[in-house]
């Protein structure tokens, strides 16, 4: 008996499938989109199964409006991947799936490559003697050029034949208009290498050789500084992969794709490429993505989500800078890229190379401890020289807008010398509070449990978690006094007293208020590098994959509030910010400076970082993770939960955690911890509180919450709350 069933995934925010009717003639696959009523509208689904059973009676079911796919969307081992990580990242399978696809083909539209309007002569355009027209060149030209056979609208107009001639051609009845499918390019036929290679070093060719020896699963940690041709040896390894006709994915940081990284790419193989990122637009992104399916890009360079790209026949992966935070989505499917890779690397069978100068301890564990290969560049790779660095004990000095008189010293030297200098301070605005002076009062926002930040530039105040802003006020909100003070040292304000400080060089800011409009971040970035600014000041956005040769002092202005987190990763993300700069500071002949202004310059994690590296101190922070039986010695996940009543959250999180103690497969091992109230308890006027879960394993974590959640979701409150997991979060 045919299957006449198909049980659908719909993106709604409920963990079950539902069953349609398939109508005679109609042919869904798995894996393929269907349009279905669903209630008073119709939605695009996936159909997962074909069966003839349905736990309904079949007069119930409604019939599935259209097909959309005859055959799948992903590949298999991609199909699959999204099933896990589904599961994985206790996130509703319809709702996975639809934000693996690409917005059109979510709104239902077709999957393949839009057509291309063409023209073609008539017979009577054939038959038109053209020495009829020497007054209309351009209805000449256009004949002449279609006599060769037909061209596409854009090839016509790029030889400037207008539109209006095309118009006047139809309208006489010598050419006519069709839709064609865009040729597919081969470009497997014609690769080739477009440059010459520079001589390998030895741990390079060792590199390549070790992922090269197996072409199976495998997955490869190569650690090495800025410099030391990581790059190059990424290029190396998708050299065979290309030629045998296979395609590559490369995943970088959100802001890690520039120009000169695409570009290296294209330069060395003649082989198409597409990117994929933020930046796209519906119509680019549904392209490239048909590009990696169809084998029509051998290459796809892409952020986060670009790993969801099928393709037709991937070789390889490589994730650049995998320590990177940007890997990790923060809501909805709030999966790690990073991981993900691995996993569909194994479920392609094909090697996966994971790069970074400073590994995430989770990548430096698995390297350790042999689940991945652990490959190491020691060396740059050009003659460049490691930055000197050192700590600035700060306490009890005076400091201007957060500069100490020895910094500034040294900033002048290096200014001096024709250098450029690069400031890091992870603070926008001009002040993080407003204080009254008279009563102690501080400006804090009415919604979140946060003070307001100062922007001068804007004459605002601004909440930075909810979107609130209002205009600074002139007086106490509780005393009436005029005496209103900023405290605290934002970019803003930083930027301002360099300005005063070192008025003959040029200040420029980069942050998320100075880069807001599209491009300009690019536009600061050359001007950079033409060294029209000498003075850089920047939040984290700077430190990433940017190379400005120029740039012989860095210092990370505030380390101190790294170092008193209450999130287990600060550190961690301190030195790889650390490593990242010194690494980016000074070049071949003009050595670099890195500086760190503390109060603590005893501190351990500090110690071990300036003297003694990067391994020393992810030792050290790894065998502390495992006395205090944090990841990646046990896997956690975060329950968040919000709601306009604090006492509602509270409860709701007190019997969500009697939910997992007693799970049946909850053990010694397990461990809830909470509700406590969330870093910021409140935010947009709802009140946050959260529960830490626990486990030995990722697999005992998985099974603990896929038991818990349908039990949860029961609960009464959970319908007034809005609660979600987070699986292995990055931020707590
Ligand atoms: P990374 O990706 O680790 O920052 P790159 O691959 O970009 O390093 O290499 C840094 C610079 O050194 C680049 O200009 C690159 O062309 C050059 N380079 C890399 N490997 C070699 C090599 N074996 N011989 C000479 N130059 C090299
Ligand atoms: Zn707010
Ligand atoms: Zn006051």
């Amino acid at each position: 008996m045919t299957p006449n069933i198909a049980r659908v995934a719909l993106p709604v925010p409920l963990d079950k499938q539902f069953d349609y009717l398939v109508k005679p003639g109609q042919q869904p696959a798995i894996g393929g989109r269907v349009k279905v009523p669903f209630g008073r509208q119709q939605l695009v689904g996936i159909v997962m199964t074909l069966t003839d059973k349905s736990d309904f009676p079949l007069n119930q079911l409604k019939p599935i409006y259209s097909v959309l796919d005859h055959s799948p969307l992903w590949e298999p081992s991609l199909f699959k991947l999204l099933n896990w990580a589904s599961q994985y990242y206790q996130y509703p399978l319809g709702d996975t799936l639809a934000n693996a696809m690409p917005a059109y083909l979510r709104k239902g539209r077709e999957a393949s490559p839009s057509t291309l309007k063409m023209w073609q002569l008539t017979d009577a355009g054939h038959n038109q003697p053209l020495t009829a027209l020497k007054r209309a060149p351009r209805q000449v030209q256009a004949l002449t050029m279609l006599r060769q056979g037909a061209l596409s609208h854009e090839a016509l107009l790029a030889e400037e034949v207008s539109n209006a001639t095309l118009k006047t051609l139809t309208e006489k009845g010598w050419i006519e208009a069709l839709e064609q499918a865009p040729a597919m390019r081969h470009w497997q036929s014609q690769f080739a290498v477009t440059e010459e290679k520079p001589r390998l070093n030895e741990e390079q060719a060792l590199a390549i050789a070790s992922v090269n020896a197996n072409p199976e699963f495998g997955c490869y940690l190569l650690e090495g500084v800025t410099g030391s041709g990581k790059t190059e040896v990424y290029l190396n390894l998708l050299e065979p992969v290309l030629a045998a006709g296979k395609q590559a994915l490369i995943l970088v940081p959100e802001i890690g794709l520039t120009p000169q990284t695409i570009n290296r790419f294209r330069r060395r193989f003649n082989v198409p490429l597409e990117t994929i990122h933020s930046g796209l637009n519906d119509t680019e992104r549904l392209s490239a993505w048909l590009a990696g399916r169809d084998n029509q890009a051998g290459i796809i360079i892409g952020t986060r989500s670009a790993l969801f790209t099928p393709f037709a026949n991937l070789g390889i992966i490589i994730v650049d800078e995998e320590h990177d935070a940007s890997y990790k989505q923060q809501d909805s499917l709030r999966y790690h890229a990073r991981d993900l890779a691995v996993m569909r690397a194994s479920q392609a069978n094909i090697p996966i190379v994971l790069g970074s100068a400073t590994p995430a301890l989770e990548t430096l564990h698995n390297a350790k401890s042999g689940k991945y290969h652990h490959l190491i560049l020691s060396r740059r790779a050009g003659a460049a020289q490691a930055a000197r660095h050192g700590v600035l004990d700060v306490k009890g000095q005076y400091l201007e807008a957060g500069l100490s008189a020895p910094l500034i010293a040294r900033m002048r030297q290096h200014l001096e010398a024709g250098n450029q200098v690069m400031l890091f301070l992870n603070r926008r605005g001009f002040a993080p509070a407003v204080i009254c002076h008279d009563c102690g009062w501080l400006a804090e926002c009415k919604r979140c449990d946060a003070y307001y930040t100062f922007h001068q530039q804007s004459g605002e105040l601004r909440c930075h978690h909810c979107a609130t802003q209002r205009p600074m006020m002139h007086q106490c909100g509780q005393c009436g006094s005029t005496q209103l003070n900023a405290v605290g040292v934002g970019t803003e304000q930083l930027e301002q007293q360099l300005e005063m400080l070192f008025p003959n060089y040029r200040t420029v800011r980069i942050d998320r208020d100075s880069t807001r409009r599209k491009g300009s971040l690019e536009h600061y970035l050359e001007a950079i590098r033409n060294n029209e600014y000498q003075i850089l000041i920047g939040t984290q956005m700077l430190a990433k994959g940017h190379h400005f040769p120029d740039v012989t002092l860095v210092a990370l202005l505030d380390v101190d509030s790294a170092l008193f987190s209450n999130d287990f990763r600060a550190s961690e993300r301190l030195a790889q910010l650390f490593i990242q700069v010194a690494g980016r500071a000074g070049r071949a002949s003009k050595p670099g400076e890195v500086v760190l202004q503390t109060h603590h310059p005893e501190h351990g994690l500090l110690q071990a970082l300036l003297y003694k590296g990067y391994d020393h101190f992810a030792s050290g922070a790894l065998s502390e993770r495992k006395q205090a039986w944090l990841p990646p010695f046990t896997y956690l996940a975060l329950l968040r939960a919000e709601a306009n009543q604090s006492e509602l959250v509270e409860q709701f999180l007190q019997q969500v955690r009697g939910i997992f103690e007693t799970s049946p497969v909850a053990s010694q091992e397990t461990m809830v911890m909470g509700p406590n109230p969330a870093p910021l308890s409140r935010r947009a006027g709802r009140y946050r509180w959260q529960l830490l879960l626990q486990a030995p394993s990722r697999r005992a974590l998985q099974q603990w919450l896929s038991v818990a959640k349908p039990a949860i979701a029961l609960l009464p409150l959970a319908k007034k709350i809005r609660w979600s997991i987070d699986v292995e979060p990055q931020d707590l």
